[in-house]
């Protein structure tokens, strides 16, 4: 393993270089409760009626009866040709992520990573997969930082993988990463576009985490588990019933909530006989996801991080749309509003089944506040000339920072091998000089 005291002043001088200030894709505001401040009007709404997601859902309910919460968020979200990813993809129209309020955001995410993998002892090569990149911003002001610290990955063979369902979006991504020098692949192929990022790094895109190559891999999902199809469930006087959705018979071109008659396969498999709230919503897929990723990360090593906004196991009714920087009735118009629910960070750890260690989840200004947000905020602030942009950086500062914005909605999630945390044998531990490097972000970075 390389000493940490000659990498770590590499990482020290990342936070401190000019490097390129990438101007604001969009000035919005937390979690898109909001309007972007000043703007005094969200940006205009194309006229859109939902028409193909509901016509589609009004068949299916008059043939087959009621539909799960899940079902329907995932129809709302992600219909391949109506749904409101395919189409819309509202980053930045329907709601603002971190990312795209500012670079520094992906900065810290990347030095996150190099941290993470010079502690591994700089493995020869890496892979950077993030599920659900939006716009693409985050993994391109990741690649930054690596190009920015080109000596350091030298002789690491780095690449990107995407983990993308809406076209649209993944056209977006093409463009913001490789200026849009894609290939479409062939339909046997795992990856169904390929491209060379504009820092000459290969970027492969997938329907599913399933398709990635496995090996050492840093995972990122920001914002992404929140937008997974739930269930939702309420606890009555004859016991557990699963909310569903139903046609409304009072007007029978809208949609309402129904409870099931009686207890469904869900309501048996996923309410912990402890529960003690009165209306839970769990999230299978995200179950399932992290299930996948807590074996790759035992197998392979590396580390996934998760940064959404969500609870430890306490909120209870937390489904919403959101369209134009506004919240949006979750039943009207699928298709045309953003449907999401707040991340169960209990559950997720409960789905690790201990085949890995998990950190957090910890508050978003504790976090970049660890990782060095302030230093970089400073260089950014020095480096820039006009007072519009100082302006903007500290509007973006406030943005992810303050506790009633982003800075502590937000929250940051872990999982990494258990040898990352405690050394395997106690002998070896004994043996071990130097204790393991605390994990950036959750503990200070270390720069010395
Ligand atoms: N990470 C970005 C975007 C968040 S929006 C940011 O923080 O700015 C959610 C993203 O996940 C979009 O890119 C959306 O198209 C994608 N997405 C949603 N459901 C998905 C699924 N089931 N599989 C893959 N991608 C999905």
């Amino acid at each position: 393993m390389v000493p940490l005291s000659r990498s770590r002043p590499l990482l020290a001088a990342a936070l401190r270089l000019g490097g390129r200030r990438r101007l604001p894709r969009s000035r919005g505001s937390a979690a898109a409760l909001l309007p972007p401040p000043g703007s005094g009007s969200a940006p205009a709404a194309r006229p859109c009626s939902g028409g193909g997601v509901l016509r589609h859902l009004l068949l299916k309910l008059r043939a087959t009866g009621p539909l799960t919460v899940a079902e329907y968020m995932r129809e709302a979200l992600t219909n391949p040709g109506q749904g409101y990813y395919a189409r819309r993809g509202g980053v930045g129209r329907d709601f603002v992520t971190a990312p795209e309020v500012s670079q520094v955001l992906g900065e810290l995410v990347g030095i996150w990573c190099l941290s993470e993998w010079m502690a591994a002892g700089r493995p020869a090569a890496f892979r950077l997969v993030e599920l659900g990149p939006g716009t693409g911003a985050l993994t391109d002001d990741i690649l930054r930082v690596f190009n920015q610290l080109a000596s350091l990955l030298s002789k690491c063979d780095v690449s990107v993988h995407l983990v993308e369902v809406s076209p649209k979006l993944s056209e977006t991504q093409a463009q913001m990463l490789t200026g849009g020098k894609v290939q479409s692949n062939s339909e046997d192929e795992a990856a169904y576009m390929k491209g060379i990022s504009k820092t000459g790094i290969p970027i492969y895109w997938y329907r599913g985490i399933q398709d990635v190559p496995q090996g050492y891999s840093f995972y990122l999902a920001h914002e992404f588990l929140d937008a997974l199809p739930i269930h939702k469930f309420q606890r009555t006087e004859k016991g557990w019933r699963e909310v569903l959705v139903d046609i409304d018979p009072e007007a029978p071109d809208q949609l309402r909530f129904v409870l099931s008659p009686s207890s469904t396969p869900a309501t048996e498999n996923f309410i912990q006989p402890e529960e003690t709230r009165d209306h839970v919503e769990v999230c299978p897929e995200a179950g399932v996801l992290i299930q996948r990723l807590a074996c790759r990360i035992e197998k392979d090593g590396g580390a996934a991080l998760i940064a959404d906004y969500g609870h430890d196991g306490t909120k209870t009714d937390t489904f919403r749309g959101f369209r134009n920087h506004k919240l949006h009735d979750v039943l009207k118009a699928p298709g045309t509003a953003d449907l999401t629910a707040d991340v169960d960070f209990s559950y997720l750890r409960k789905m690790a089944q201990g085949k890995i260690a998990t950190l957090g989840p910890i508050k978003q200004r504790e976090f970049l506040k660890n990782m060095g947000v302030d230093l970089r905020m400073q260089v950014l602030l020095q480096n820039s000339r006009d007072s519009a942009t100082r302006e903007q950086l500290l509007h973006s500062y406030d943005m992810l920072m303050n506790p009633k914005k982003m800075g502590d909605r937000f929250h940051f999630f872990a999982l990494l091998p258990h040898y990352r945390l405690t050394h395997p044998h106690k002998e070896r531990s004994l043996q071990s000089k130097s204790p393991l490097p605390p994990v950036a972000g959750f503990g200070e970075l270390l720069l010395k």
